[in-house]
């Protein structure tokens, strides 16, 4: 064994997934990478196995209290393992997290720069010295009263909750009100009242309007019901026993309660249309208390500097982070040198990491998982920890291979600090700069789990079996293929969104293109964003803006900003458009590969249709086991039980009835040649590809399976144990089993994370049969395997934030490759060859 590691971390009989068994020994101190096939079992080694390991250690050693607040990993599978230093994860994560946090809290900047306008901030005469706290809109000290340091507050507005104001409050033009018989009744006790339910809206006194939606009095009043106007004016005089009395509430009071208040999530959602969210007029916005506002930093608020780019920022701050005598103020001088010397030490990583064009305030669900990722790296690289093992998720996620050359400072830094880095990467660039290779494979689920290589780079050449060798030591595999011709163009004009500042861009159609550009230069914003909207607007699909759930939905989709530009041309030759992501495909083990591409129901109908089932009157929704009649009671077809432990995290263990079948005895006991419904659901893709070579249809959509690279999946596999990159693969073989008619726009962002090179080739094969069919792919990307293989490229850019959001280049891959001002042309021209 090599001498020149500090020690190695050995690993025995890992069996965690899809493992088969596996002893391996890895340096301390290096840059170690674990390569191999998407589903090969990578992450199963470096997060399921020796990050798990070194988590379930470390919570041995902290009280049960503490242990709850930790997301904890499941015990690993492992005989044993030696020498692993404390671990720190640095995953993506997919999916929104749950808190609210900011690029400013996450890299705790924020907390610095409360300090600095605390101590060193300009205090206007009369102004008392404030905590830090003072300076946080989640602190009582520092919030804005009156939208709590939200920046929004939500209003009913008559516009809102009157939506239609040509209809009569008989026909309900207070939208926002209650529906069935609360409605009816507040109705009644307006005709008690003397109000005028029968002329239109618009027509009603302004005094009346007002009264009705916003008073705050709640009168109780007797009420006739089924009575008319007139005959409630008679019955009132004749002072007649009433059916019942009533209270009412005015309509913006009912939306507020019952938003703040309801435990229905439906009626949240019912009454949050009726909200409008605006700026608070209090704070304007900046979410915080006059007090702290009125203190200033080089002539900024404070949340004036935090809405800077964290370049600006950094800009800023460097004269002050030298020290400069002052006869008056000494102390004050040391204190602001201190702060911004080390606030700008943190940005100066931040920045070499490319997320310079990000700012304090923005919120951390609007981050792509890769710039979490870096940002929290970034602030790893700070915090001068050493000797704990960092185990990373792809970092190059979302990088421009110009960026990437500071993700390896960044790590190398990281390195010398004296700790060890496990990385799960596809990027050739990053697996080249490795110090030690793990290659795990040879191919993907069953087929994978073994360690094909375990040493220095050079020596993984020699390993026949290794897809990851083909690739990194192979020629550049250049494609030689003309281009496509573009057959329309999609014109987008006057293109507002994020960093974009009326863009005007020609989206070709009919062939693949491929957008590229640094982070941040506008891509999404382009393509996910504008793009996406404006045909769904023309299409006639609505915009999904998904009700809102919570105060903090509200303010993530106000975060979205606005939206302007029209298409001007194009949209003659497109009738659908499809958004193929990496979103997971259901959050419940109920959602499987099955039943999420449709299969399962011809396979209930195969079920359904034999003699054993006709016989017992069994259709074809007996064979779901999301229905009651077929499925098993004890687990209600989940397949196992949640055991909760106090202190621990739940665990699942099969069912005890069904032994993790799903279904009850009678369901299982039908049989379609020879197999129940369960061992259907437990054959792989390539397994049941053979099971019904006769039945075309179930054929099909498993060809289209295996054609993306997932034979290896069970049919039943639940949806939670898929990857972004399987998630997003089985959505593009659910497309394409759809027969294409060949007028579709697809668009995908950046498809190949988490893709190993080998499965790049076959997503490009998928991709050029969709447009062989005659539709039309757009690709947002940074790998240039794809981007040498595009028919078109747009590059967007040349910089990142303000200094992007222009078409940089656009043309054939070989003609962008020529483009001086493109700084994807020199990364293009080396892929060319
Ligand atoms: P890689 O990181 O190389 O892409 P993984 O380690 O994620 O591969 O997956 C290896 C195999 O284990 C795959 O077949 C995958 O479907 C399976 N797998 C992943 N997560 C789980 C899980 N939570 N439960 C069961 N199987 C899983
Ligand atoms: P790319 O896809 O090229 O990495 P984006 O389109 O995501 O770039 O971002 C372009 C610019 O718009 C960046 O300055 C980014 O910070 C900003 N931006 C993106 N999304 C949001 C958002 N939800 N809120 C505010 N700014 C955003
Ligand atoms: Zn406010
Ligand atoms: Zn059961």
């Amino acid at each position: 064994m090599a001498a020149d590691f500090d020690g190695y971390v050995r690993v025995r009989g890992a069996r965690e997934h899809n493992l088969k068994n596996v002893d391996v020994d890895i340096p301390r101190n290096a840059l170690v990478v674990f390569t191999g096939v998407s589903g090969s079992g990578k992450s199963s080694l470096a997060f399921g196995t020796l990050y798990a390991e070194a988590q379930r250690r470390y919570l041995e050693s902290v009280s049960p209290y503490a242990r709850r607040l930790f997301h904890q990993m499941p015990v690993p599978e492992v005989d044993a393992v030696d020498g692993l230093p404390p671990a720190v994860a640095l995953q993506q994560q997919r999916g929104t997290p749950t808190t609210r946090s900011s690029v400013g809290s996450v890299s705790t900047l924020s907390n610095s720069l409360r300090m600095l306008y605390s101590r060193a901030g300009d205090y206007p005469a009369g102004q008392e010295l404030l905590y830090a706290e003072s300076f946080s809109p989640n602190t009582p000290q520092g919030a804005c009263p009156q939208c709590h340091g939200l920046g929004r507050v939500y209003e009913a507005t008559e516009r809102s909750m009157v939506p239609d104001d040509s209809l009569t409050i008989r026909e309900r033009a207070v939208a926002a009100w209650p529906t069935a018989w609360h409605g009816q009744n507040l109705r009644d006790i307006l005709v008690t009242l003397g109000y005028d339910v029968d002329t239109p809206w618009r027509d009603l006194p302004k005094k009346t309007r007002d009264w009705i939606l916003f008073t705050d009095e709640q009168p109780t009043v007797p009420v006739y019901a089924g009575l008319t106007p007139a005959e409630t004016k008679r019955a009132l005089k004749r002072k007649e026993t009433p059916s019942y009395h009533g209270t009412f509430t005015g309509a913006r009071k009912y939306v507020l309660q019952t938003f703040a208040g309801t435990e229905s999530a439906l009626m949240k959602k019912r009454v949050a249309q009726y909200l409008v969210s605006m700026a608070c007029p209090l704070c304007e916005g900046k979410r915080l208390r006059k007090e702290a506002l009125s203190i200033t930093f080089a002539g900024h608020d404070i949340t004036e500097i935090s809405r800077l780019s964290l370049r600006q920022l950094a800009q800023l701050l460097q004269p002050y982070a030298i020290l400069k005598a002052s006869k008056r103020h000494p102390e004050k001088a040391v204190v602001t040198q201190r702060i911004a010397a080390d606030l700008l030490a943190r940005l100066e990583v931040m920045l070499d990491l490319g997320l310079g064009y990000l700012n304090l305030e923005r919120g951390t669900p609007t981050l792509s998982p890769g710039e979490l990722q870096r940002l929290r790296l970034a602030t790893q690289v700070r915090s001068s920890l050493f000797g704990v093992v960092y185990v990373l998720d792809e970092p190059s996620a979302g990088l421009h291979p110009a960026d990437t050359e500071a993700l390896l400072r960044a790590l190398d830094r990281l390195k010398a600090a004296g700790n060890s880095l496990f990385v799960v990467e596809h990027a050739l660039d990053v697996i080249r700069h490795a110090d030690w290779i793990v290659d795990v494979g040879p191919k993907a689920g069953q087929h994978g789990g073994q360690v094909l290589y375990s040493g220095k780079p050079a020596g993984l050449k020699a390993v026949k079996e290794s897809r990851t060798a083909h690739y990194l030591f192979g020629e550049a595999q250049a494609a030689a293929r003309a281009p496509r011709a573009p057959s329309a163009w999609l014109k987008l004009r006057g293109v507002v969104r994020n960093n974009l500042q009326g863009l005007d861009a020609d989206i070709p159609l009919g062939v693949l293109a491929g957008v590229s550009g640094v982070s941040g230069s506008g891509k999404s914003s382009l393509v996910s964003q504008a793009l996406i909207q404006l045909v769904q607007a023309q299409l006639g699909q609505p915009v999904a803006a998904e009700p809102a759930e919570s105060t903090e939905d509200l303010l993530d989709s106000a975060d979205a900003g606005e939206l302007q530009g029209q298409i001007v041309a194009g949209m003659e030759s497109l009738r659908r458009l499809v958004q193929v992501d990496q979103k997971p495909i259901g959050r419940t083990p109920r959602s499987n590969l099955a039943t999420y591409t449709g299969l399962f129901d011809h396979v209930r109908k195969l079920f359904a249709a034999t003699r054993a089932a006709r016989a017992k009157h069994f259709d074809a929704g007996r064979f779901s086991f999301n229905v009651a009649k077929g499925r098993c009671p004890h687990c209600s077809g989940e397949g196992f039980v949640m055991v909760e432990l106090l202190f621990l995290p739940s665990v699942y263990t099969p069912c005890p009835e069904c032994e993790g079948a799903r279904y009850n005895p009678q369901t299982l006991a039908v049989r379609y040649r020879d197999h129940n419904i369960a061992e259907v659901l437990a054959m792989t893709v390539d397994a049941a590809w053979e099971f019904f070579e006769d039945v075309p249809p179930l054929r099909h959509a498993l060809d289209v399976l295996r054609a993306v690279g997932l034979g290896y999946l069970r049919l039943g596999q639940p949806a939670t144990e898929l990857s972004g990159g399987e998630a997003q693969r089985i959505k593009l073989a659910t497309e394409l089993q759809r027969a294409s008619r060949g007028d579709t726009l697809y668009v995908l962002d950046e498809p190949t994370t988490g893709l190993h090179p080998s499965d790049i080739d076959l997503l490009l094969q998928q991709l050029h049969g969709l447009v062989d069919a005659g539709n039309s792919v757009v690709v947002v990307e940074h790998n240039v395997q794809v981007l040498a293989d595009c028919d078109w490229l747009l590059d967007v850019g040349p910089g990142a934030g303000e200094e992007g959001g222009q078409i940089v280049a656009s043309g054939t891959p070989s003609a962008v490759a020529k483009n001086k001002a493109s700084r994807t042309a020199p990364y293009l021209r080396r892929a060319l060859g």
